[in-house]
């Protein structure tokens, strides 16, 4: 049997999800195919959309019409912005999620977008003619294979490509707990030519609420005013779940070095490098040595559930050793451990095989997105996923391909990052890896992306209303403070001033407050926005200054080595 489709997915997870709907929403005839439709969307490690970096992803995903910030909002049980007391431009929208509920908004979309077929099946062989993608063979459970024809492919295996999971001395094949490991897909795009290395990542033991002490951890609550991610909602009406905060001592510590040589991570078992901005806790227990404690923050996993994450003791230690850990810790001595924490070592493709649309520079029109390409995160992940799916209907449109810039949007930074430099450890997005943030910030992605999302197909009516509604009451606001005077100054100089708000100038406000976050940024950074806006205008030039393919650059001694 086969079938045909314009673009064929592979991988439901949060790539797979966004590539999915993106290029059904563009019009192809889509195909996604995955293990499991009912883990379309899961949440493979902390129950959490953002962060810093992270949030302004979900941010940009959302104004170009994705689903992330949508199913945030959704399925949001605590939101905070992290770094609320710094500047704009590292400040990150953040929510402890409903794992399931999270899953669950993500198939609902994807089973009612229109122009996309949900197949349950492992994408077991890529077929190529002339250096050309033509197919995929998928196996269904019953064993039973069939091709679909087409001329792109998105693949978004996550971590399930070669996936080896470890606890202690125990390893077992298989791409994230209770999934199996995908090694014919591997072969395959070993066998066309792509280049595969290995990274690993872990995850925390999962705990009993009903086994908790709270009593021995401080509360700790979402924002007054919760935030929303998605541009489509001016705030949010959600009842906040509280997570609390513990931490870990010199005992526990002590247990886990007398344990070292049962750690997959320092015995080599464990070969492959991990994510440096989220350690072990066996590594921040050797790294950071002269540390007595750590934070561990028991976060809920949904509203009706009584399954705790435990942030900051990710550990593919032995369960005895997790068992003394958590018993030694203040409010967990009775805790009941529902899942042990473990590491997974799986196969990834390094970036700088692809072409900066993400299609693969060996195979044409094979695009790989999300944690394949080296990322770490699920928002990351979603970012590529979108992006990919755009340059494969672009392609196959005969349009130019969707390229952001890195003063455009932190999908540019991403995706330049990667495909330039490739990566060494999993890549996580920071604020420090923008060198224009403060023109990238979570408040203002709209601005800097409907616009193109709209003109790309991406943005529905809808949303374009509500963005030109934002911005309508923007430019009416910025024009009664600018007409403002107070001893010479006008109301938009004044709010440079920190003690200043809008309301201290204005009566009568609108009631938009996202717009009025955004006007108040503005005023307040007006200097550095300009500087930064002239630096960018001046890179752009020497950036598009085209270098031709017969340059020598080892005959330009003043670049490194390396660089040349
Ligand atoms: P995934 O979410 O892994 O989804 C892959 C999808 O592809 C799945 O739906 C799977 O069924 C499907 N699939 C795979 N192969 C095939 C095939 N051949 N045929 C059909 N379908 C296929 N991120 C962090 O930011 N911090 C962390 O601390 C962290 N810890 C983690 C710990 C563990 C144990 C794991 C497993 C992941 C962790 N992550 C962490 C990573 C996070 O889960 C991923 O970044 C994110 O899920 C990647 O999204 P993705 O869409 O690329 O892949």
């Amino acid at each position: 049997m086969s079938s045909d489709y314009d673009i064929v997915v592979i991988g439901g997870g949060h790539a797979g999800a966004e590539a999915a709907s993106a290029a059904a929403r563009l019009g192809a005839t889509a195909a996604l195919v995955t293990l499991s439709a009912d883990t379309i969307g899961a949440m493979s490690c902390n129950p959490a959309i953002g962060g810093v970096g992270k949030g302004q992803i979900v941010r940009e995903i959302d104004a170009l019409g994705g689903l992330m910030g949508l199913a945030a909002d959704a399925t949001g049980l605590q939101f905070r912005m992290l770094n609320a007391s710094k500047g704009p431009a590292v400040q990150g929208p953040r929510c402890q999620s409903d794992r399931h509920a999270y899953a669950a908004h993500i198939q609902h979309a994807l089973q009612h977008t229109a122009g996309l077929t949900i197949i349950e099946a492992e994408a077991t062989q890529l077929f190529v003619r002339d250096g050309r993608i033509t197919g995929v063979e998928i196996t269904r459970a019953s064993g039973e294979r069939e091709t679909l024809r087409s001329g792109a492919i998105i693949v978004t295996a996550g971590t399930f490509l070669g996936g080896l999971m470890h606890r202690g001395t125990d390893t077992w094949p298989g791409g994230r707990i209770g999934d199996p490991t995908c090694n014919a897909l591997s072969a395959s795009l070993r066998e066309l030519g792509i280049e595969l290395g290995r990274l690993k990542t872990g995850t925390c033991p999962r705990l009993d609420a009903d086994t908790i002490d709270t009593s021995q951890c401080t509360r700790q609550e979402g924002d007054e005013t919760p935030r929303p991610f998605s541009y489509l909602h001016q705030s949010l009406d959600v009842e906040q779940l509280p997570c609390w905060l513990t931490a870990t001592n010199e005992a526990i510590h002590q247990a886990v070095r007398d344990n070292f040589h049962r750690a997959p991570m320092y015995t080599g078992q464990i070969q492959s490098t991990g994510p440096r901005y989220c350690p072990s806790f066996e590594t921040k227990v050797e790294r950071f040595a002269d540390k007595s404690s750590h934070l561990v923050f028991l976060e809920p996993e949904g509203r009706d559930t009584n399954w705790v994450y435990a942030n900051g003791i990710s550990t593919s230690l032995p369960e005895d050793v997790q068992e003394f850990m958590i018993a030694n810790i203040p409010g967990l001595q009775g805790a009941k451990i529902l899942q042990y924490g473990y590491a997974i070592e799986y196969d990834f493709a390094p970036p700088t095989q692809l072409r900066n649309t993400l299609e693969s520079k060996q195979v044409a029109g094979l695009y790989l997105a999300g944690q394949l390409n080296g990322t770490t995160g699920y928002e990351e992940a979603a970012g590529l996923g979108l992006w990919a799916a755009v340059n494969a209907s672009a392609k196959l449109r005969g349009q130019d391909p969707f390229i952001l810039r890195r003063d455009q949007a932190y999908l540019g930074v991403m995706v330049d990052d990667l495909v330039t430099k490739g990566v060494t450890e999993p890549y996580r997005m920071f604020t420090s890896r923008a060198e224009h943030r403060l023109l990238l910030r979570g408040d203002n992605a709209d601005r800097r992306l409907t616009p193109v999302g709209r003109e790309l197909g991406l943005v529905d009516d809808a949303r374009w209303q509500r963005f030109e509604s934002k911005l309508a009451v923007i430019n009416a606001t910025e024009a009664r403070l600018r007409a403002f005077k107070k001893n010479d100054k006008t109301g938009w100089d004044l709010l440079r001033r920190d003690d200043v708000s809008v309301g201290d100038v204005l009566d009568d406000l609108p009631a938009d407050a996202e717009a009025l976050v955004t006007l108040s940024i503005d005023a307040r950074y007006a200097g550095y926005l300009e500087r930064q806006t002239r630096a960018v205008e001046q890179l752009h030039r020497l950036e598009s200054a085209a270098i031709p393919d017969t340059f020598d650059y080892a005959a330009v001694t003043q670049l490194r080595h390396e660089a040349r």
